[in-house]
């Protein structure tokens, strides 16, 4: 295992590296910043949570001046990814005074504009990067360094195109560095196109088993939302995150779990970005110790401190179940999955055996209360009704 100071490394951001106690470096951080350092095409593959911004920040610091335009670019599938690496890079380039702005849709679009005219580096999703170039208010012809974080997610939210758009209006003597926790065909033919011999690093893709615990339950549809509360009353050392497939399972099992006195936020792609923002921060301030979220709405995000992942819905995309899990055992310390099955999930669930090797163990399920549900799922009403000052109507089932 070799260390920092070995892997070419400016010193600038080995202090840094110091300050945030990193001991060393992780297997993909090892194997590609030498190769990213000495200015290859890389394709990065390793899972979440194992150091990828690290990795391709690197090369965007020490390659980067103030002052001189957009002199990189990084593209995210979310804002809260943007804003995630965006902080990061900020962080690691301290020393070096870059100026850095995330760019992503959701929010007023003149204070980028302004900001556009002096940045060193771009960290943004590809809608509103678009849109900028669309009003001739970003430049990208300058950009010598292109990262696709998380490119995978890219094009299953369907952004290749505009992907691809954007790389277009880049210098062609550029570094394009691509990041992903899974590496598809489709990534292989984006990189085809785009890269310059590209060179592929992968690291172990799954999380140490000794440090991650998954489980499965199976119970009636009727008694997963009670399961779920007599659990999540049962053990709760950190942050714990819960996810479901839609946005209309997310409001359905949030509610009810604040109607069971358990702390819980929401958040989803129907919420303003505002709104997201906030729920955000309670969640990294540890103000609140449950998430319940969408795939999309949390993807990519590092969040330190998650015990335990609950999938309350097995996901229809076996990759979704690994990028799931990747939210906990993060950095060393130990965390739990926890699956919920009943009818509608054992089809998406075989999916994900078959598709990954994992070890999931079966649990009886225990003697449980059945809880009071006062938001049904399909109860859509309730928003409206509320907008519109009226009491939301709710039906009390005792399940
Ligand atoms: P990925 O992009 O691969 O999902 P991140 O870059 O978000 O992972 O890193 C996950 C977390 O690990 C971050 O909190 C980061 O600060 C931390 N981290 C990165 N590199 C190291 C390291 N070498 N040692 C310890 N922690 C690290
Ligand atoms: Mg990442």
């Amino acid at each position: 295992m070799k260390q920092f100071y070995e892997l070419g490394i400016s010193n600038n951001i080995l202090r840094t590296i110091e300050e945030e106690n990193f001991e060393e470096p992780t297997e993909i951080q090892e194997k590609s910043i030498p190769l990213i350092l000495e200015g290859k095409d890389v394709i990065g593959g390793s899972k979440t949570g194992s150091g990828k911004t690290l990795a391709f920040s690197t090369a965007i610091i020490q390659n980067s001046e103030k002052g001189k335009g957009i002199q990189a670019l990084v593209l995210t599938p979310t804002r809260e990814l943007a804003e995630q690496v965006s902080k990061e890079l900020k962080k690691f380039s301290k020393y070096k005074k870059l100026s850095i702005t995330p760019i992503y849709g959701g929010v007023s679009i003149n204070p980028q504009i302004e900001k556009l005219c002096r940045t060193d580096v771009v960290v943004g999703t590809p809608g509103r990067i678009l849109d900028h170039l669309s009003r001739n208010t970003i430049n990208l012809s300058k950009v010598r360094t292109l990262v696709l974080d998380e490119a995978d997610r890219m094009l299953d939210m369907g952004f290749l195109n505009d992907v691809e758009k954007i790389i277009r209006k880049c210098s062609v003597k550029r570094q394009t560095l691509l990041f992903s926790a899974t590496i598809s065909t489709d990534i292989y033919h984006l990189a085809g196109k785009y890269m310059n011999s590209p060179v592929k690093i992968s690291a172990e893709n799954y999380v140490d088993p000794k440090l991650m615990k998954q489980v499965y339950f199976d119970v009636k549809n009727k008694l997963k939302f009670s399961l779920l509360v007599h659990l999540l009353k049962l053990e709760h050392p950190g942050l714990v995150m819960v996810f479901c497939n839609t946005r209309k399972s997310v409001d359905f099992v949030s509610r009810n779990l604040k109607k069971n006195n358990i702390d819980a936020i929401a958040i989803h792609g129907g919420f303003s970005q505002a709104k997201r923002t906030q729920t955000m921060n309670q969640f990294y301030k540890q103000d609140i110790y449950v998430l319940v979220c969408t795939d999309v709405a949390a993807r990519g995000l590092d969040i330190k401190g998650v015990s335990h992942v609950y999938n309350f819905d097995i996901p229809k995309d076996s990759k979704d179940y690994i990028h799931r899990i990747g939210r906990t055992a993060r950095a060393g310390n130990e965390g739990k999955v926890i699956n919920l099955l009943s009818e509608r999930d054992h089809e998406n669930f075989s999916r994900v055996l078959r598709d990954n090797d994992l070890n999931i163990e079966k649990k009886q399920t225990p003697y449980i209360e059945r809880v009071v549900i006062a938001f049904q799922e399909r109860n859509n009403k309730f928003n409206n009704s509320r907008r519109f000052g009226k009491r939301p109507r709710t039906r009390r089932t005792h399940y």
